[in-house]
């Protein structure tokens, strides 16, 4: 089978990449379990040189990069650009801390000495999405090979030339070879590779549907998992919001790569008292955002990945207009020859639509009114998944205190949007998934925690 590479601006093949074979699969995993019974014994020190070249490296080639997710995705120049930074910083930060974050750890008992050491885990498989094609490589890559473990990359099928070119950077880094690589091979053909005992664990950023599949797999054989999937981050603009500050957050927390982020705002609760003031402000920021060439520096909106998932996400729009949602604002497939959608106001969302239900991913809000902050609460919960929330209220200590203790989700941030951080842990509960990423939290997901006593 080839894996087709489709520029979703025009829809033109950009290049189809042969899938390896049973055989190649297992030979190159063999070689990356050789490699890391090295890479496992070197010192944090050249670890950590290694990931400032790859920090410089991705710098230097920052619009070449940029320039190939814009072709592979869709997303815009600017963004892309903006994502290799990001990239660049997680890896400075865990060249810097990783030896910190996993000192040995002395606990006082009845022997001579005990104590906890970190040792790596092993080859971890990382199964990645197409949306930020090189951070969420990196969010994985960096703590990881810091730590003193390797990784197989399973990237989606769509963006096989990022893929490869993570490799080759890796290489050109200065890497050993194997410590870190691609392999070109469909979701359908992965249960060998989660089969395969050199694989120690498995991290999957993804759709939830794909989640219960991987860790149904990796269950079946006793190996951890990591699951980052979908969302439907609900951002709460309550009746003392600063409604300018909300409004332009929300935007773009909403298109944000063109809707198509985790954690990307998807519902909007939004007190009455407010609704009116709220609508007129997002409503205005959204019209004014230019949809186009994601290659143009001016363009804020680029095509979806593919026309699969702008038409997957007209029919949710549709159908939430058939059982009673508003559209004020887009709705529309443009006349353009790429996989474009527009920015997208849905109201009287309700129970029941897909808009309520379901995670939208692509460039549309579903507004839901509510009476008051306890009712705004009570809906932000109501959902399966768990990822991110944000609430926005002028009263810092009320926004804090709900964001502590009322909203069920892996993070709330108060009067901004959700956003992931290097130094901080990541991740969802519920249907969002489990474990996290990033920080001490995501370090220890892939350690042996061991616990040594000398008599
Ligand atoms: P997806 O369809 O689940 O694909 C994700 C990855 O899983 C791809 O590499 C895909 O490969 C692979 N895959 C598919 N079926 C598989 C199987 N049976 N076994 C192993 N791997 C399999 O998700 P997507 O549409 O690319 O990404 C969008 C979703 O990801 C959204 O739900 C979004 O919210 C979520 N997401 C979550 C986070 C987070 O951090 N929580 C971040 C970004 C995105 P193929 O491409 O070959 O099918």
């Amino acid at each position: 089978m080839t894996l087709k590479s489709i520029n979703p601006y025009n829809n033109k093949l950009i290049k189809n990449y042969e899938e390896f074979d049973s055989k190649k699969i297992e030979v190159e995993i063999r070689k990356s379990d050789i490699a890391w019974k090295k890479w496992r014994l070197t010192s944090y020190k050249e670890r950590a040189e290694l990931m400032l070249n790859l920090a410089s490296l991705l710098k230097t080639e920052k619009s070449k990069i940029a320039n190939l997710m814009t072709e592979e995705m869709g997303k815009t120049i600017l963004a892309g650009e903006a994502e290799i930074e990001k990239c660049a910083l997680v890896c400075e930060y865990y060249a810097k801390n990783t030896e910190k974050f996993l000192e040995d750890e002395l606990i006082k008992t009845e022997a001579s000495k005990s104590y906890i050491t970190f040792k790596p885990i092993g080859l971890v498989l990382a199964v990645m999405p197409w949306n930020f094609p090189f951070w969420q490589v990196f969010r994985f890559l960096a703590p990881n090979l810091m730590a003193g473990n390797c990784g197989v990359l399973k990237h989606a099928s769509n963006v096989s030339g990022c893929a490869l070119l993570i490799e080759k950077l890796v290489i050109k880094a200065g890497f050993p070879k194997n410590v870190f690589k691609t392999l070109l091979v469909s979701g359908k053909n992965m249960n060998q590779i989660i089969e395969n005992p050199l694989i120690k664990a498995v991290t999957l950023t993804g759709s939830t549907a794909t989640g219960k599949k991987v860790a149904e797999k990796a269950g079946s054989v006793l190996k951890k998992c990591v699951l980052e999937l979908g969302g439907s981050d609900p951002y709460l603009v309550l009746a003392d919001a600063d409604l300018e500050q909300a409004a332009e957050a929300c935007v773009n927390a909403r298109l944000i790569n063109s809707g198509q982020s985790c954690i990307a705002a998807k519902r909007f609760i939004v007190v009455k008292s407010v609704e009116e003031d709220f609508l007129k402000l997002f409503k205005a920021k959204m019209q004014l955002k230019k949809v186009g060439n994601p290659m143009l520096k001016e363009i804020d909106l680029g095509p979806m990945a593919s026309t699969e998932l702008r038409d997957e996400l007209h029919k949710q729009v549709k159908q939430s207009i058939k059982l009673g949602a508003k559209c004020i604002l887009g709705g529309q497939i443009p006349k353009l020859k790429g996989a474009f959608y527009p920015p997208t106001i849905l109201t009287n969302v309700k129970k029941g639509m897909p808009a309520y239900d379901d995670e939208l991913f692509g460039p549309v809000a579903a507004i839901i009114t509510v009476k008051n902050t306890k009712e705004a609460i009570k809906i932000a919960n109501d959902t399966v998944f768990g990822l991110g929330a944000a609430v926005f209220t002028q009263d810092t200590k009320k926004g804090n205190s709900i964001a502590q203790n009322e909203i069920e989700a892996g993070s709330v941030f108060v009067n901004e949007g959700v956003k992931s951080d290097p130094r901080l842990p990541f991740g969802g509960i519920n249907q969002s998934g489990y474990g996290r990423e990033l920080s001490l939290y995501g370090l220890l997901e892939f350690m042996n925690i061991k616990t040594i006593s000398v008599k």
